[in-house]
This record gives C-alpha cells, sequence and structure tokens, in this order.
C-alpha cells in the first residue's frame, strides 16, 4: 500500500513531533529550549536525545550515521560511522552517544580551509545545528553540523550563516523593542530559494567530456530551433520528465522538504522547481539536499541533471531566486506592511533599513553571487544585469516619494510628515515583464534577490543580507536609543526621510537590461562589476570588513581565507575548461574536420580521374573552407595551449584570476566562434559526441 503524501511527508525526519513522541518529557523541554532560545546543550540532554535519534533512525532502517556539513567547497561532506559497537560473544549492538552526537572531528585535511589550518590547528570538527532536523539519507542518520578549526575559525558555509543570522536578530530585535513592540523577543530570517535546472540523457552526457569535466559544453554549434518560440515555458511534461519530478517531489516530501511547485522553463530541457520558505539555515540545508536529490534522482530515470549557470551557449541558463524576509517569533512578517499605522512605522523602518543596506553594500552582493559559471548569465541579458539595484513598483516608490516630500501618502498639500496616522495600502506584486530584470525585487512582503547562480549554495546570500540589514538597524538604533520619549517620533520619521534621500539612487523600476541603464547607474555611482575576478577584491575592502568582524560573523583571518580560496576556485575552474577544450579540440573535433576533407579529397580526385569535365567545385569550397578553419582552430589551440603554461607558472592568485578572465577565456571563445562555424559543415554523425540538436530535442 503506498502512503498518502501527509504520511510520507517528514517520514524521514527526526522532526518535532518524532521528538516529542520519543524523548522523556523533560529532555524533550530542554532540547525545546537549546533549539528556540539558542541556549547551550547539556550533556545528559544529548545522551538522551542521541539514544532516541538512535532507535528512531534504526527502526527506519538507518545503519550509520554522520556529521553532515557544508565545506567551502560549495557542496555538502559526508563521513559515514556505522552505529555497531562489539559485545562479548562477538556479537554487536547499535549505539550512539551524546558526544557523538554534538561534536565529530572528520579528517579535515583535504578540505579546502585557504590557508587558515596552516596558521591555527591542523584538525577540525563539526558541531550539532539542534535548529536544523537531523534526516536519513541511503540508510544513514545525517546530523546537520557546523565545521570549525579547533580555534573557532569557521571552515564552512553554515557556521557564518548562524552568526548572521544571529547578528540581525540581536538587531532587529532591539529596534523593534525601542519601537515600543516589546512581545517580541527574536527575529528570524526566512528563504524561499526557487531552483532551475537541465534534464538531459545519460547516455548523450557520458559522450561529452565538458558536460563531464566542466558541467557546460564548450562547443557546439546552435540547433536551427532554439527557445525563440518559447514553447517550453510552462509546457506538458513529458511523461519521462513528469515521473522524474513526480519521484523527486516525494523523495523531498519524506526529507521535510515542502517542494511546492514544478514547471518547465524557457529554455528546451529546463525545469524549475521552487520550495515553501522557511528559517534561513533550513532552507539553505534544504537547498543543498534538494540539489543533491535532483541528481539523484535524475540518474535513476536516465538523465542527467545539469546545475551549471549556463550549460548550453544561446540558450538561456539557470538561476535561483532567493525570496527573502524577516519574521518575529509572534508570527509577524517584517515586511508586511501591517494592518494598523503602527505596523507601518515598522514596516518603513525595516524597508528602509533593507534599501540602505543594500545601497551600502550592493558591491558585497554582487560578490555573493560571483562565480565563473554565473559570469556567463549576469548582465547577458537572460538573468539581472550585474549591477545591483532595487525594483519598489510604482505604489511603493510612490509612498516613499511623498515621505521624502513632506506630502505622505494621498495628503496633497504639504503637510508635516505624519506616518503614524494612515494606514499603508498592502502592495500587490507587480506583474509587469520588466520586474523580472531586476536583481532585487520587492513582492509584495518579501525581497527576491535574482542574481544567483543555480549551482550556488544559498548560504553566502543570505549571510550578506542579514549582516548588512543588522548593520543598517543597528545604525538606526544607535540614532534612536537615547532620545527622549516627545521626540522619538519625530526622530524615526526624520530617519526614515533621510535613508530614503540618501540611498534611492539604488531604487530602479525599470528595465534593467538596457544601454540606458548602465549609464545612468553609472551616473548614480552604483557599482558595475562585470566578472568574477573584478568583484572578489571588495570582500577585503575596509569597510566590508568592518562589517563582518563588528557583527561577528567572519573574523579578519576568515575574511582572507575565503577569498583566496575563491580566487584560487575560479582559477581552476577555467583552468580545467581550457584543458578539456583543448583535449577535445585536438583529439575529437580536429580529426573529424581532417576525415571530412579527407572524404572531400577523395571523391574530387576520384571524380577528376572519371573525366576531368566533372564537376568539383563544390567539394573543392568545402576543401577550403575546412582546410582553412582547421588552420585557424589548430592555431588558436596552440596559443590557448601556450597560455595556460603561462597561467601555470604565475602565483598572485588575484593576477592569476584576472590572466585567466581575460587571455584564456577570450582564447576559448575564439576557438569556440571558429569551431562552431567549422561543426556546420560537417556530416551529421562526424563528431564523436551528441550535437545540440541531439541533446536538446530528444528528452
Ligand atoms: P511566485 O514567485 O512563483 O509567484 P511566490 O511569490 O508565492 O511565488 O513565492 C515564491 C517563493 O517565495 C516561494 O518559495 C515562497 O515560499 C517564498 N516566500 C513566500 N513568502 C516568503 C517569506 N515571507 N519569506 C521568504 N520566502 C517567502
Ligand atoms: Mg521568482
Amino acid at each position: 500500500m503506498s502512503m498518502t503524501v501527509p504520511q510520507m511527508y517528514g517520514s524521514l525526519v527526526f522532526n518535532d513531533k518524532v521528538m516529542r513522541d520519543m524523548l522523556p518529557k523533560d529532555v524533550y523541554k530542554a532540547l525545546r529550549k537549546t533549539i528556540d532560545n539558542n541556549t547551550h546543550l547539556e550533556i545528559d540532554v544529548a545522551n538522551a536525545v542521541a539514544v532516541a535519534m538512535k532507535e528512531w533512525a534504526v527502526e527506519h532502517g538507518a545503519t550509520h550515521f554522520t556529521h553532515w556539513f557544508q565545506p567551502m567547497t560549495g557542496f555538502t561532506a559526508e563521513k559515514h560511522d556505522s552505529f555497531i559497537s562489539p559485545v562479548e560473544g562477538g556479537e554487536v549492538i547499535m549505539e550512539f552517544s551524546g558526544k557523538e552526537l554534538v561534536k565529530g572531528e572528520p579528517d579535515a585535511s583535504s578540505f579546502p580551509s585557504g590557508g587558515l589550518r596552516a596558521t591555527f590547528e591542523a584538525r577540525g570538527y563539526t558541531a550539532w545545528d539542534p535548529t536544523s532536523p537531523a534526516f536519513i539519507k541511503d540508510g544513514t542518520l545525517c546530523i546537520p553540523t557546523a565545521f570549525c578549526s579547533y580555534s573557532g575559525e569557521a571552515l564552512d558555509k553554515k557556521t557564518p550563516l548562524l552568526r548572521s543570522m544571529e547578528a540581525l536578530n540581536r538587531e532587529a530585535t532591539k529596534v523593534l523593542n525601542l519601537l515600543g513592540n516589546t512581545a517580541v523577543t527574536s527575529v528570524a530570517t526566512t528563504v524561499g530559494p526557487e531552483q532551475e535546472y537541465f534534464l538531459i540523457d545519460k547516455e548523450d552526457f557520458k559522450k561529452r567530456k565538458d558536460l563531464i569535466f566542466t558541467g557546460r559544453t564548450l562547443l557546439g554549434a546552435m540547433p536551427p530551433k532554439g527557445q525563440e518560440m518559447e514553447d517550453h515555458y510552462f509546457g506538458t511534461l513529458k511523461p519521462r520528465v513528469a515521473a522524474f519530478m513526480k519521484e523527486l517531489d516525494e523523495e523531498l516530501w519524506k526529507l521535510g522538504i515542502p517542494a511546492k511547485t514544478k514547471h518547465n522553463e524557457v529554455a528546451p530541457c529546463q525545469h524549475e522547481l521552487a520550495p515553501i520558505f522557511d528559517t534561513t539555515n533550513v532552507a539553505v540545508d534544504h537547498n543543498q539536499l534538494t540539489m543533491e536529490m535532483m541528481k539523484k534522482v535524475a540518474e535513476k530515470h536516465g538523465y542527467v541533471c545539469l546545475l551549471h549557470e549556463k550549460p548550453f551557449a544561446g540558450i538561456n541558463g539557470s538561476g535561483k531566486h532567493n525570496n527573502w524576509s524577516m519574521t518575529t517569533n509572534t508570527g509577524v512578517n517584517l515586511l508586511d506592511p501591517g494592518k494598523t499605522p503602527g505596523e507601518n512605522v515598522q514596516f518603513l523602518v525595516f524597508l528602509t533599513a533593507v534599501i540602505k543596506a543594500v545601497d551600502k553594500y550592493a558591491d558585497l552582493m554582487r560578490l555573493s553571487v560571483a562565480s565563473a559559471g554565473n559570469d556567463h548569465r549576469l548582465g547577458a541579458n537572460e538573468a539581472p544585469p550585474a549591477i545591483i539595484s532595487i525594483f519598489l513598483g510604482d505604489e511603493l516608490t510612490a509612498v516613499l516619494d511623498s515621505i521624502e516630500n513632506d506630502s505622505f501618502f494621498g495628503k496633497k498639500e504639504k503637510v508635516q510628515m505624519d506616518i503614524g496616522a494612515t494606514v499603508l495600502p498592502h502592495f500587490a506584486k507587480d506583474t509587469t515583464d520588466r520586474n523580472r530584470t531586476s536583481p532585487f525585487a520587492f513582492t509584495g512582503n518579501k525581497f527576491e534577490f535574482r542574481s544567483l547562480g543555480s549551482s550556488l549554495s544559498v548560504a553566502g546570500p543570505n549571510i550578506v543580507l542579514n549582516t548588512a540589514v543588522a548593520e543598517t538597524l543597528s545604525e538606526f538604533y544607535e540614532q534612536v536609543k537615547d532620545v527622549p520619549a516627545d521626540k522619538k517620533d519625530e526622530t524615526i520619521h526624520a530617519l526614515i526621510k533621510q535613508a530614503i534621500i540618501d540611498h534611492k539612487r539604488v531604487i530602479f523600476n525599470g528595465n534593467g537590461y538596457t544601454d540606458e541603464w548602465v549609464a545612468e547607474a553609472e551616473k548614480r555611482g552604483l557599482y558595475n562589476y562585470k566578472s568574477t575576478p573584478d568583484v572578489l577584491p571588495v570582500f577585503v575592502a575596509e569597510k566590508n570588513v568592518e562589517l563582518f568582524t563588528k557583527h561577528h560573523v567572519y573574523t579578519e583571518s576568515e575574511i582572507h581565507s575565503r577569498y583566496e580560496i575563491l580566487l584560487e576556485n575560479y582559477s581552476k575552474i577555467i583552468h580545467i575548461e581550457a584543458k578539456t577544450l583543448t583535449d577535445m579540440v585536438c583529439h575529437e573535433f580536429l580529426p573529424a574536420v581532417q576525415e571530412t576533407i579527407a572524404k572531400s579529397v577523395d571523391l574530387a580526385s576520384r571524380k577528376k580521374v572519371l573525366s576531368a569535365a566533372i564537376s568539383v567545385k563544390t567539394d573543392m569550397a568545402i576543401i577550403e573552407k575546412l582546410s582553412g578553419l582547421y588552420d585557424d582552430i589548430f592555431e588558436a589551440t596552440m596559443q590557448l595551449k601556450k597560455d595556460t603554461e603561462t597561467a601555470e607558472a604565475m602565483s598572485d592568485a588575484l593576477a592569476l584570476a584576472k590572466f585567466y578572465q581575460g587571455t584564456i577565456i577570450a582564447d576559448m571563445t575564439k576557438i569556440r566562434a571558429l569551431a562552431d562555424e567549422a561543426e556546420a559543415l560537417l556530416p551529421a554523425g562526424a563528431l564523436p559526441y551528441p550535437s545540440y540538436a541531439d541533446m536538446l530535442f530528444y528528452v
């Protein structure tokens, strides 16, 4: 008998209901306190939780446990230990202690540390994050953990994320209490990430070295039909794709991941999945799991799931939309305009805090979405531009305008600004098309950060958002906290107005794809970092180091280590691409061109033997054209090889990344243009790997 969805949902998760059912009352209470209030967990409580967790896991078929963590590779890592413990008589029992639950010591030496481990302790440890529930995957109990060095330096993506949530919690709660909202004792950020991906046939994938080694195609002429008909978006799901999606949903539901929406995307073979939002660290864990499950379930259906930002040139790539808001422990969404004037002030304070944060730290937001893969999308008229700006919609912009001009909302005559007395309307999500071009859009009661690449861990962008908003809230608090009660309203109104005046330059409701916007943004003094190596140095800029250290999100050495890792990672990716392209051109592409030329030469000479009068015009034209391209491709490939060797000898990490971005990518682009031109002249089946048409229209 098959399970119903509610039965299935969360069936592999050690969630609140399981804890309530299985834990002694006092243990449950103590654990809840730790989860809700971030308090320290005593070892006897941990022991009791471990026993219950193990019993539950074994009952559900688990034999192993692992501390599941998110090192700076951006992937997840796990090392499995079995529960078995030998007892007398050559038998085993299943055991799991509080110590094993709370702390692990993986051999950390092969995870990137950006030099951190050289200067500190050699080993790292993992620490349980009780705020994200444990789950069972492939017979293993997975315990979400943070990964740190022994001196407490973060070696992962979760630790700074939790710290940033804590910073926002602290500052937002202070501001709410200051505004008289004393019932609030904590504020959490919420995230709902929409995930795009491609599915291609496994047999096709296996034949393409570029997909295997780099996740994207480095060669490939456009098929006669691309995405111009726009017939794929929201189109009917093909049965095989539908079967994949059904199983994916079920696997995610079992893991307590609230997969909600699924549909075809713009490009052929492209799809999207969106969950219902959750607390940020849970949403981040869930998004990592979602990407992993997509790959796993795809394999079972004879597909490979591509999460690269740009698998196919000339066809839309994949991104991820990070829907973000803040919510109080009393259940109020702080970006919801609310129903009473009091809530309006609160809304406007938090709204302007976000606007100010995005304007001040737009460079960090751009940094947080920078990757070699995403460089193909940002600013390429399929994803938001590289310039970070905010879309507010006409209604909300009008409200801010009227505050700025002391004619707040609906009042024609110039009056004393009186936010308290007017109820804001609910701002409908703007459905105009241009809104799709904005990197950071207000959508009624949350912001949607749309610049993320599809393979990115959503931790990074949320670390920046949380910390930047924590900072602007703390500035607000400092400016209001000592103001006498009778002057408080006036001060708050003045601060809201000042924030609008100072930071409205970041608001842009128009079409972000136009050249006019690029020019206008430059006039406004907004950042426009075009590539990853361009933007990475902002990580170590003084103002940004100050931000992160002030709020205890990163230490200075953590920032420098991450900067090193990002630079290194970028160069490594382009290096592998260059080597793969060289290999494919030399071993697969050029031999295919050679063979086609040889066939034409053979045909032309046989025609000549038959009779001098038979035309060889076309044969000669093909020989000439392909021979020319053959020489050019070879020459360009030798140049790439030479430049790659130059890169290998360089030692300065930033200079190296810039060299890869400038020189190596230009070499690769040149080779590809020539090869794609030649490919159009090759007979079907001449290449040992599938073409764009083969891959994209037969799934
Ligand atoms: P769409 O953008 O497709 O119209 P929605 O706007 O309803 O759909 O939601 C998009 C995503 O935003 C979903 O993942 C949803 O759960 C998430 N979301 C909705 N409200 C919030 C919130 N307060 N905080 C974070 N994410 C949210
Ligand atoms: Mg969206």
